[in-house]
């Protein structure tokens, strides 16, 4: 499967990791929106979270499990705001959930 985010997990693309254990991964945004920018997601490749069902809900409860521990790991210590994007109207890039963790400074309204 070609999923850009399938192979930053394989290793096959590297990334700047912030946290990693056997379910899900978390690594800094090739292009911050804002001065701390760190997307989580789960290693089982879901699609979106329009995707999301009875088979796979554990692995996305089990990411706001980490999200405390990996806004932490990443510096942020004043808040944060966590947003997924899901299909073509929320302009998702990469069809891989994931969770943009954003904080490092105070946020305007409307990011990402
Ligand atoms: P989306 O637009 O799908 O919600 O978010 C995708 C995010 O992935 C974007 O913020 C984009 O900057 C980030 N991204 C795209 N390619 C790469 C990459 O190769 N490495 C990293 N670390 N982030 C990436
Ligand atoms: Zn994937």
């Amino acid at each position: 499967m070609d999923c850009l985010f399938c192979k930053i997990i394989k290793g096959d693309i590297p990334s700047n990791k912030v946290y990693e254990d056997e379910r899900v991964v978390a690594f800094y945004d090739i292009n911050p929106e804002c001065k701390i920018h760190v997307l989580a997601l789960p290693k089982k490749h879901i699609e979106s979270a329009d995707h999301v069902d009875e088979t796979n809900s554990g692995d996305i409860a089990y990411i706001f499990e980490c999200i405390p521990k990996i806004a932490k790991l990443a510096g942020i210590t004043n808040g944060y705001r966590v947003i997924t994007n899901a299909g073509s109207d929320s302009c998702q890039s990469v069809n891989h959930i994931h969770f943009h963790i954003l904080g490092g400074e105070k946020l305007p309204e409307h990011i990402k």
